[in-house]
């Protein structure tokens, strides 16, 4: 059986000094796969750099909205050549974040936010439009930008794929984006106390429509909840993915690792 972290940030300084351990436990417990994924030019520099040294690892190379404040003005330049490394499988992560805005909520509403949200909605127009140039997937985050999101992502969507990684909103939403034809990913989330509406979701996505991720080193599933997270762990929410679905391991491990195979590889450009 094999399973697949389909999002991790291995560049992280909390792995700086033990990664080879890391993935040597990943590996032992069945990850054979691994996307390490990038925020800023030189994380993801840093993401294709690992992706050289371990044949499991491939990379994600993007600009995460919450660092939209250091981005060039035209982000496609840097990226690039980055994105035509053959370990580079999918552009992100890219999005749209208004939690992290500065103030108090609705913090997108406020006037001296709408030049960070215009920065924002660029950097993501312009790496989703690098995706497709490129015959590229896309790794998509939103906080508090859901509508913002699907309406700008809309209008790229017959164009390349999204999956909304960490996903944590309700269902109604889930079966939008499924119909723009992309998909979901579940975290070690599942498996918290409160995390009701998570596994709901979970068990309303169709086979094939959804893969499973970490998001090491954060969102730690029980019982490691707490600790830093690693890419091992997505046994875990792959067990306890396969108790809420009432299918086996082996069915799950089949069906997401199928998902993630097809989604991150390189397609046609245009
Ligand atoms: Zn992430």
């Amino acid at each position: 059986m094999r399973f697949y972290d389909t999002h991790a940030h291995l560049d992280s300084g909390d792995f700086s000094s033990d990664l080879p351990q890391v993935i040597e436990r990943a590996r032992a417990a069945g990850i054979d796969r691994i996307i390490t994924i990038g925020t800023d030019l030189a994380s993801s520099e840093q993401a294709v750099r690992l992706s050289e040294q371990y044949d499991d690892l491939f990379a994600a190379v993007g600009w995460h909205p919450n660092d939209a404040s250091t981005a060039p003005d035209d982000v496609r330049a840097v990226l690039r050549p980055l994105a035509r490394h053959p370990k580079v499988v999918a552009i992100g992560e890219i999005g749209l974040d208004y939690y992290r805005l500065p103030g108090r909520p609705p913090r997108e509403q406020l006037p001296e936010n709408q030049p960070r949200i215009e920065k924002q909605k660029n950097l993501f127009r312009q790496q989703l439009e690098l995706a497709i140039e490129l015959g590229l997937n896309c790794v998509v985050h939103q906080r508090d930008a859901l509508e913002d999101t699907l309406a700008l992502f809309g209008s790229y969507a017959n164009r390349t794929r999204a999956v909304f990684h960490c996903y944590a909103n309700d269902q109604p939403t889930l079966e939008r984006i499924l119909a723009l034809g992309s998909l979901v990913s579940y975290t070690g989330i599942l498996t918290y106390k409160t995390a009701d509406n998570v596994r709901q979701c979970l068990t309303a996505t169709p086979d094939g429509q959804f893969m499973l991720e970490t998001d090491c080193p954060y969102l730690s599933p029980v019982p490691y909840r707490g600790q830093r997270c690693e890419p091992a762990f997505v046994r875990t929410t792959a067990e306890a993915a396969a108790a809420l679905r009432r299918c086996s391991l082996e069915h799950l491990s089949a069906i997401t690792c199928a998902t993630a195979d097809a989604f991150f590889r390189r397609g046609t450009p245009r």
